[in-house]
């Protein structure tokens, strides 16, 4: 095989590790993991997609057009700006695929999520890390990285693995510092849990150079249909939509995807449980001595003494039946990232924490 390689940086790519789905011996592990919603998706995305079964022997749309008509009414948008991918991985992957080769530089934070790098990787390019301050995105830090050479800036607004957030003038600040050339791409899988938040939208009606991005896999509750979707300027999406495959996202999927986008006030009710749980947690956690940041997202950083008590903690929670995420991987080893479930799982999660902490003697 020493002739037949794959092209160059690919080899570079660590295999994304997901959120464990399963214990051993445990039955019903209570699974933090992925940020996903606890409530599952609304009535009305699950009727959809029941229905889009009598017809699994038809190809799907491929232009999507009833799903970002969906969107676009919700959200006040132009339907013709809208691009559908298998989750908004895919669509990240279409902006690397179709800005960024070998010599091309894309930016990304120190705590990032994963997938930048990877598609970065994956279509030649180099992705650069770019530190972040006390967990937070850095815009100077960002702009003082940005050269001739930069096509892409990736940040999610609320982060993943933080859960912090920055402002809008701190996002116009980074839009207007980057060179020309460069497309400052705003991640938005988590704004539906902050109140009143357009992700960005307005910004990239205002502006040539901002992509915004969005999934239905987390407040939404889809993530095993694989539905994202991105806004943006039209030569942007026009340019995607050459890269995208034709039938890239599934009947069911846009069937069930176009339902939940309609139902608000699913959104509304899931969003008003996140905070109050979160809250809650984040309360019972600050009382037993674990610290983490004002999140804005579906999950909390918790944060111990050392990366030593972080991974005991996990072992410990794992043989109560919980299943966190550790973040090592993300530049954050001395932290758990949690996902808000019901409110039974967060007191259970809040529960075996202050036991393992009584028995460390911590706290
Ligand atoms: C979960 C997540 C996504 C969404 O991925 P999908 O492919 O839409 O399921 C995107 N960005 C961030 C930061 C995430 O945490």
């Amino acid at each position: 095989m020493a002739r037949i390689k794959p092209q160059p940086g690919v080899m570079d790519i660590e295999l994304y590790v997901g959120g464990e789905a399963s214990l051993p011996g445990v039955a019903e592990p209570v699974k933090l993991s992925s940020n996903e919603n606890p409530f599952g998706p609304g009535e009305a995305a699950l009727a959809a997609y029941r229905e889009a079964g009598a017809s699994l022997h038809r190809y799907p749309s491929s232009d999507h057009r009833a799903l970002r008509e969906a969107i676009a009414e919700v959200h006040g948008l132009d339907a013709g700006r809208i691009i559908c991918g298998a989750g908004s991985d895919e669509v990240i992957s279409f902006l690397c695929q179709a800005y960024a080769g070998p010599g091309d530089e894309v930016i990304h934070t120190e705590h990032g999520f994963a997938m930048y790098r990877i598609s970065a990787l994956a279509a030649g390019a180099t992705p650069v890390e770019v530190p972040e301050r006390e967990r937070t995105t850095d815009v100077d830090a960002i702009l003082a990285a940005a050269n001739e050479r930069t096509r892409l800036v990736f940040i999610a607004n609320p982060n993943n693995p933080t859960g912090t957030m920055i402002g809008g003038n701190e996002i116009v600040r980074l839009a207007d510092g980057l060179p020309e050339g460069a497309l400052l791409v705003l991640d938005g899988a988590y704004v539906e849990y902050v109140e009143g938040h357009d992700g960005g939208a307005a910004l990239v009606d205002a502006r040539d150079n901002v992509v915004m991005t969005r999934t239905f896999s987390k407040i939404y509750g889809l993530g095993a249909l694989r539905v994202g979707w991105g806004y943006g300027p039209q030569e942007v999406i026009d340019v995607l939509n050459r890269v995208r495959g034709p039938f890239n996202v599934s009947g069911p999927a846009l069937a069930a995807a176009e339902a939940a986008v309609r139902d608000q006030a699913y959104v509304a009710h899931c969003r008003a449980e996140n905070a109050r749980l979160r809250a809650r947690l984040a309360r019972a956690l600050a009382e037993i001595g674990i610290p983490s940041d004002p999140s804005a997202a579906n999950f909390v950083l918790a944060r111990f003494r050392d990366a030593a008590t972080a991974e005991a903690a996990d072992a410990y929670l794992r043989t109560r039946g919980v299943i966190v995420r550790r973040v090592a991987g993300y530049g954050l080893p001395a932290a758990l990232r949690i996902t808000i479930g019901d409110e039974d799982a967060c007191d259970r999660v809040a529960g075996a924490l202050g036991d393992f902490m009584a028995r460390r003697g911590e706290g």
